[in-house]
């Protein structure tokens, strides 16, 4: 039987590549969006007819249009959406930049939004669909001079849930999974910046700052976010629905 078709956002890099080899490897088809082009698509070419590439900036209502558009165009039907794209700005609330903030908002909220409501329709009509938006620990707490980030992440918990309430006679469900500190370029930038900042090495960086309050003592791997999404969007997930998963390192157990 055909795996359903995933849609998967950010796909150029750290969890979302992770997660598009994840999907492939367990023979769903994709369409892959993100500004840049992946270094990864020669990995797909034993099922090459499976997989899309589309350049968009998430961050333009057309963009995400045309996304969805020719995903739609090549397999018929998006059965799977992870909204993964997103981007970190650090800087003080009273200097934060509004045009950062609003493009982080674009990006990592109303860009969900819209892609939600453009699969929504192929959905209704298999009456099957798996929403997964890629949260944060900022979903659930803040952080010093993380504004548009954590906004923007605690939002993206309002639409799961509405979408989990209005999805769960359809058959769509939606979750959101909040991670603590992923490995991935998104955060290796951070801790770069963090040990010049700060005068220390990276590893001191990654021990005292990132995971200062962590119940656990490394980093996160992004196949440990996959293997949530691939159970989220199973057959035996179908009751799990408007919730929030943390992987957080016992973060927020304190
Ligand atoms: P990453 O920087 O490795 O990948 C993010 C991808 O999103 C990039 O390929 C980038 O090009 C793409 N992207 C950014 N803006 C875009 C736009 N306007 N249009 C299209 N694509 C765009 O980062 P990552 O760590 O893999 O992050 C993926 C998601 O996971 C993000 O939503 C991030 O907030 C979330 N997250 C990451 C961590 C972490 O520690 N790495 C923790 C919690 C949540």
């Amino acid at each position: 039987m055909q795996q359903p078709t995933v849609l998967v956002t950010g796909a150029a890099s750290g969890i979302g590549a992770d997660l598009a080899r994840a999907f492939f490897h367990t023979g769903h088809r994709l369409v892959l969006a993100d500004l840049q082009s992946p270094n990864y698509m020669s990995e797909f070419s034993s099922r090459a007819e499976d997989v899309i590439f589309v350049q968009a900036d998430l961050a333009q209502a057309a963009a995400c249009n045309e996304v969805v558009r020719q995903g739609l165009d090549r397999f018929s039907s998006i059965d799977i959406l992870i909204n993964n794209a997103g981007f970190q700005h650090v800087c003080p609330l009273e200097s934060f930049p509004v045009d950062v903030w609003d493009k982080m908002l674009a990006v990592m909220l109303t860009a969900p939004f819209l892609l939600t409501q453009l699969v929504w329709p192929s959905m209704k009509r298999s009456r099957w669909g798996r929403i997964v938006n890629i949260g944060s620990i900022h979903s659930q707490v803040a952080s010093l001079n993380k504004v548009g980030y954590t906004t923007a992440k605690h939002g993206l918990i309002g639409l799961t849930k509405t979408a989990a309430l209005e999805g769960g006679p359809l058959g769509i469900t939606a979750n959101a999974i909040c991670p603590a500190y992923v490995r991935t370029p998104l955060v290796e930038k951070q801790i770069a910046a963090q040990a010049e900042t700060l005068g220390i090495s990276q590893q001191a960086v990654e021990r005292d700052v990132f995971l200062k309050s962590a119940a656990t003592g490394s980093l996160i791997a992004p196949a440990e976010i996959s293997s949530l999404v691939l159970y989220l969007c199973s057959e035996n997930a179908k009751s799990v629905t408007g919730a929030s998963w943390n992987i957080d390192c016992g973060w927020t157990a304190q």
